[in-house]
């Protein structure tokens, strides 16, 4: 028997009227590149964004068409968002990082039929206009007519002023019902080895995704929040902040493309940001500034961090001297990405001191609707003791089952789970802790040694901005830690006592057999450490040393 409940179908455009209808007042504000502030409220969005599907259909865009963005986070991305997949069309947002070569490669991959794109991103698609002319018609700047950039397109390709098109169009769309499974947004993998994959979200994902994410063991939105996600909205649908703060008619912050501390400090004091989200280099960045300057934190309580593992510094610092709870999120761009979050059990509440950073270190319990587990090379599963580490396996409604383009279930393992690729422990409370990226986990003698613990380590020595720990070989262990350093501005780093600080917390064949003094660690597009890189260069250092 079938239940008896209505069956509306979960669609992205009813996020959207909600916040229009109960909470028509709440603000959204966005950082120009000019520096100024544009403030609007989300029943602006959805007028405007009626306004797009107008536009975005005069330009030839249909059903399933698939509209990229290059953009920073701001309020005519957001449009973007809504108005794309209200209409059935689906949201591609592009990673403006990456070589230009793979941007080419992901909008032809995708067949992107018309490319949004921010101002400060001018030469960039003039300089792949040549190479996405097949499959893209239409390039529309992300400004008004009077900022309008230098851009050079190749011939059968038309440029267009984004205010201009939005002033000319009506508002009369009516947004409609489809099947809640329809495809809405896309996005590639940051992809370290390959070529980017896409990743395909539907409008019930994204609905439920977004749900989660608001509640209050996740990023606990209220309509009186105020949320900053400096994660970009070229990144997994910036964690699903556009689509929660929607929901839950919070005020949604856009800081543009200046990420720097000293801005960080200032946007988040002037719109009294109450939450903020990314990735552990802004949070040293805004650390760095507020000890230089000594500037406070006047309105923010919570930082979200993800992305890669946050150092137990980061979370010290800031609770210490700013009073400022920094809290641990995992997830991955295939799981929407929100997979885990990191809020107290009622066992976990009264911890304090260093009991408290150890346990902030992990990357969280599930969210419900996922369910995960750790496994063995050969499968099997391995005990929740916060000691065994295995591969981390996951599913859910907000996972992937294949790759943009592949057989659908062909990215998932013969019983349904989908490797994240990550190495993890699960303690008994359900705490899951990733040890490594499966790639990254260094292998000595048939024992794993966990790269990010070392890393960890290594940035609470004092004279260290930034750590990597990569696997290089070794005649007799097979791999070896080898741990690259960068020395803090105006210190000198000492390889001897950076070893000291290992002394007492990881047993002895752990240690990493040498320190090397780097000017600079290479990242990826998301800022991520490039261990690839570092591991082409690095991989014989042992085996030259010794031969
Ligand atoms: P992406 O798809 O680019 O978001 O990258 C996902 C990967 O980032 C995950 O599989 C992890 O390896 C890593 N990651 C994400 N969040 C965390 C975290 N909190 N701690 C450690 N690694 C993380």
């Amino acid at each position: 028997m079938l239940g008896l409940m209505q069956p509306h179908p979960l669609m992205i455009s009813s996020i959207l009227t909600h916040a229009a209808r109960h909470h028509a007042k709440a603000e959204v504000i966005s950082r120009t590149h000019e520096g100024e502030t544009h403030r609007y409220t989300w029943a602006d969005v959805e007028r405007r964004s009626r306004r797009l599907v107008r536009v975005l259909q005069k330009l030839g865009v249909g059903a399933q068409d698939r509209v990229g963005t290059l953009a920073w986070n701001g309020y005519r991305h957001l449009e973007v968002y809504y108005a794309t997949p209200g209409m059935q069309a689906i949201c591609h947002t592009i990673n403006p990082r990456l070589h230009p070569d793979d941007i080419a490669y992901i909008v032809n991959h995708a067949q992107d039929k018309v490319l949004f794109v921010d101002t400060s991103f001018a030469p960039l698609v003039t300089a792949i206009a040549p190479h996405i002319k097949d499959n893209v018609r239409a390039v529309v700047m992300l400004s008004d007519a009077a900022n309008m950039p230098e851009v050079t397109l190749a011939p059968g390709m038309t440029l267009h002023c984004y205010d201009t098109l939005l002033d000319g169009s009506d508002d009369d769309h009516t947004w409609t019902s489809f099947d809640e499974n329809t495809a809405s947004a896309l996005c590639y993998t940051s992809g370290t080895t390959g070529r980017p994959k896409g990743v395909l979200y539907s409008h019930r994902s994204t609905t439920l995704h977004a749900m989660t994410i608001a509640m209050p063991d996740v990023m606990c939105m209220h309509a009186t929040s105020r949320i900053l996600p400096v994660v970009p909205m070229f990144h997994v649908n910036a964690w699903g902040i556009p689509y929660a703060t929607a929901m839950t008619g919070a005020a949604l912050v856009l800081p543009g493309r200046h990420l720097d501390g000293a801005s960080m400090a200032n946007i988040l004091n002037t719109e009294r940001v109450s939450m903020t989200c990314g990735v552990p280099t802004v949070w040293l960045g805004l650390l760095q500034h507020l000890r230089s300057s000594g500037e406070t934190l006047t309105a923010t309580k919570r930082i979200m961090t993800g992305g890669s593992a946050a150092p137990p510094l980061l979370i010290e610092a800031f609770r210490d001297e700013y009073n400022v709870i920094v809290e641990h999120g995992w997830g991955m761009t295939e799981l929407s990405p929100v997979g885990t979050y990191n809020a107290p059990k009622p066992d976990q509440a009264g911890l304090t001191g260093d009991e408290f950073v150890r346990h902030t270190l992990k990357q969280g319990r599930i969210l419900p609707g996922l369910d995960m587990k750790i496994v063995d090379g050969d499968g099997k599963e391995l005990p929740w003791d916060g000691v065994a580490f295995g591969d981390l396996m996951v599913r859910g409604p907000w996972v992937t089952s294949a790759y943009y383009g592949d057989e659908p279930g062909s990215a998932l393992e013969p019983d349904g789970w989908f490797a994240t690729g990550d190495v993890a422990t699960i303690d008994p409370d359900g705490f899951m802790e990733i040890t490594d990226r499966s790639k990254d986990v260094i292998k000595s003698g048939g024992e794993w040694i966990s790269s990010i613990t070392l890393e960890n380590i290594a940035v609470s020595h004092p004279d260290v901005a930034e750590a990597a720990v990569i696997a290089a070989r070794h005649p007799k262990w097979d791999e070896r830690p080898l741990l690259l350093v960068v020395a803090r501005p105006g210190h000198t780093v000492d390889p001897a006592s950076v070893l000291g600080v290992y002394e007492g917390k990881v047993a002895k064949w752990w240690l990493p057999d040498q320190v090397l003094v780097v000017a600079e660690l290479p990242h990826t597009a998301t800022g991520k450490l490039q261990k690839m890189t570092l591991r082409t260069q690095y991989r014989d250092h042992y085996m030259t040393e010794s031969a």
